[in-house]
């Protein structure tokens, strides 16, 4: 089993309910608990014109192997309409593999921990929820510093999923 962390974002067809989606799609997964949801969050899009999105953090415990996950999270994409059309593109989901347990992950299609998860607020606050206040990531960093180096700017933590 290894304890795994998985940002969750959407800003199309209606955020919160493409998230309380996914967190059923993932609590399906096989050989996988679903162990903790954070708040959902609301952000403006870091590229202009974009509508706001949603976030949260999910945790689970898993006995698939990293690519294997990688895939069954795609498949969840695919399935609630996500299109690649542009990079950073709006998007109904995006489900990314944050942490691994204590892997470091440098594979073609997989990079664990997330390359862009130390500067983004909208994955260091709700995964803070989840984590202990301790967390050391593989590389690491601890996740009390990447958030001390991170304001809470620009993010507004919903009172209800
Ligand atoms: P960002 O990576 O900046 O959050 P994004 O999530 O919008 O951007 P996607 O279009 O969802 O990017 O994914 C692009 C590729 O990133 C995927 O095809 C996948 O193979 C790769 N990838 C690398 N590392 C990860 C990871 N940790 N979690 C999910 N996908 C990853
Ligand atoms: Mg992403
Ligand atoms: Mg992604």
């Amino acid at each position: 089993m290894e304890h795994i962390y998985i940002g969750m974002g959407s800003n199309l067809a209606e955020p919160a309910e493409q998230l309380r989606s996914a967190i059923q799609a993932l609590a399906q997964l096989p050989d996988t608990h679903l162990t903790g949801v954070s708040a959902f969050y609301q952000s403006d899009s870091l590229l202009p014109g974009q509508p706001r999105y949603t976030n949260a953090v999910a945790a689970l415990d898993s006995r698939l192997a990293p690519l294997d996950l990688l895939d069954a999270l795609q498949a969840i994409e695919t399935g609630q309409g996500r299109e690649r059309l542009e990079r950073w593109g709006p998007r109904t989901l995006d489900l990314d593999i944050l942490l691994f347990g204590d892997r470091l992950i440098d594979e073609p299609r997989l990079k664990v921990p997330h390359y862009h998860m130390h500067a983004r607020a909208f994955v260091l606050y709700p995964l803070a929820e989840l984590a202990p206040t301790d967390l050391c990531l593989a590389d690491g960093r601890l996740l009390k510093d990447l958030l001390a180096a991170c304001p809470f700017v620009g993010l507004e933590r919903l009172s209800s999923n």
